[in-house]
Parts: structure tokens; sequence; C-alpha cells
């Protein structure tokens, strides 16, 4: 396989549990501008492969590298520093803050943006000036000033995704980031991943087929821990193994 442009990848990818195979060489590759659907029945290792790519756990045998480095040894945090980054890491949006200062907020982060601003002059208004940049992004500039225990469910998925934003990611892990919405915020947050995904990689755990057909470029199945099948929506839809580990549900 051709791996020079992955921006993510993983090679072997293995983590036992004691005696159980959580995980059993997993290759995966993430490339830039891309969105990548992880899926699989429930127990199949999609978060445990979430958990060993941002190293939260570490494998018990494999390679992981981003950006060609090699990040198999590299602490979570220093992982996160370089732009790996996982949805439900920020997901915590202060419920008394406004929707601005939310971003504000992340913006400030250890690994925020706001760390690579020219600081001496107008900090608070470069600051600003970022986080309406990326509210506008996103499409909250009305509920700028609204707090964010007023938002729909909907709003609020919205804005954990301008907060992850404000981390700069190089790649970013959603954790089944259309679960419990409605169709109309699944088109928006939809349309938003595949709008951050043209800069970016995206790898995403997605029960809703339908939009994993939509929107994502690439689908590994995993199934007991395994590799299933790999590649394209259309043809690993088609796989009988595919269909028989899903009509099994
Ligand atoms: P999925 O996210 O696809 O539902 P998981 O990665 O959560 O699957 O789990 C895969 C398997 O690994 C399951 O059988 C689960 O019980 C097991 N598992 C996950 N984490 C642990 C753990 N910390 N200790 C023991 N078993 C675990």
């Amino acid at each position: 396989p051709v791996t020079a442009h992955a921006v993510l990848s993983a090679r072997g990818l293995t983590r036992r549990f004691g005696g159980f195979l959580a995980v059993n060489n997993v290759d995966i590759d993430v490339y830039q501008g891309e969105i990548h659907a992880l899926i699989g029945p429930n127990g199949a290792g999609k978060t445990t492969v979430f958990n060993l790519l941002t190293k939260f756990l570490q494998p018990t045998s494999g390679r992981i590298s981003l950006m060609r480095q090699d990040i198999t040894a590299t602490p979570a945090d220093r992982v996160a520093r370089m732009g790996l980054v996982r949805s439900f890491q920020i997901s915590a949006v202060f419920p008394h803050l406004t929707v601005l200062d939310n971003v504000r907020v992340a913006l400030q982060r250890p690994n925020g943006l706001a760390h690579q601003f020219w600081r001496p002059m107008s900090a608070l208004d470069q600051l600003t000036g970022k986080a309406e940049g990326l509210l506008a992004t996103v499409g909250l500039t009305r509920e700028r000033d609204a707090l964010a225990a007023d938002l729909s469910y909907g709003r609020k998925r919205v804005l954990e995704i301008a907060t992850t934003l404000a981390l700069d990611p190089k790649v970013l892990l959603l954790d089944e980031p259309l679960a419990g919405m409605g169709q109309e915020d699944i088109a928006t947050i939809a349309g938003l991943i595949r709008n951050v995904a043209r800069t970016r990689a995206v790898l995403m755990v997605e029960h809703n087929l339908s939009v994993v057909a939509d929107i994502c470029d690439r689908v590994t199945v995993l199934q007991r821990g395994e590799i299933l099948a790999a590649g394209d929506y259309e043809t690993v839809s088609r796989d009988p193994q595919v269909r028989t580990a899903y009509m099994g549900r």
C-alpha cells in the first residue's frame, strides 16, 4: 500500500486485554482531505482503535505514525499538540459561557491557536477576531452572544466542532458526531465535517450508514478486532462478509 502521503498511519496495530485480543493486526491510513469512516458492530474494537491512535492506550504491538513521525511511544498530550485531536477531548462546552467565550477559552488551551499569535499588542482583540472567524466557519455567528446552555443539541455539537478547530487539528477523530441528531442537524453537521476535511484529515466512528455513504471517502470495517473490509463505500457495502456482519446485528 502507498503510505507516503497518509497523515495518520497504523501498521499491525494490536491490543490485548489479558488473553483477549481487542484489536488484532489492524492497518489503517488516513489521508489529507479525506473523511475515513471506521464502522463495525458493537464490540468490534472501534473505540480501542481510537484510544490506541490517540495514545490513550499503548498498543501491545504495531506502529503508528503521524505526519511521517513515529508516535508509537509518544505520550497522548504530545500527540494532541502535534495535531491529532479527538472530539471528546474538548467536548467540554461550558454551559454558563457564551458561544463566543467558549471558543475564546478553547483558543487559549495548551495546544490552542492563541499560542500561535503574536502576543504583545491587543491579545484580546486577536483572540476575539480569531474566535469570530471560527464561528463564521461553522455558521454560529448569529448565536455569538447566546449562552451555550440555551443552544439546541445540534447547535451545541456545532459549537463543539468550533472548539475542536480552535486546537488547529491536522487530524480530527470524531466519535459518532451525528448520534442523537435530527435530519436537519445531520445535514448541517455532515456538510461542516466535509468542509473541515478539505484542509485536514478526518477519521470518524459512525453508525449512520447513509451518512457514511454520503460523506465518507473511504471506509474500514472492523469485526472482532480485525479488518473485515476496507475501501470505498460502494465496494465495501457489496462485500458479502460485510453484509453478513451487519445482518447479524
Ligand atoms: P466498539 O467501540 O467497536 O464497540 P470496543 O473497542 O469498545 O468496541 O471494545 C472491543 C472489545 O474490547 C470489547 O469486547 C470490549 O469488551 C473489550 N474491551 C475494551 N476495553 C477493554 C478493557 N479496558 N479491558 C478489557 N476489555 C476491554
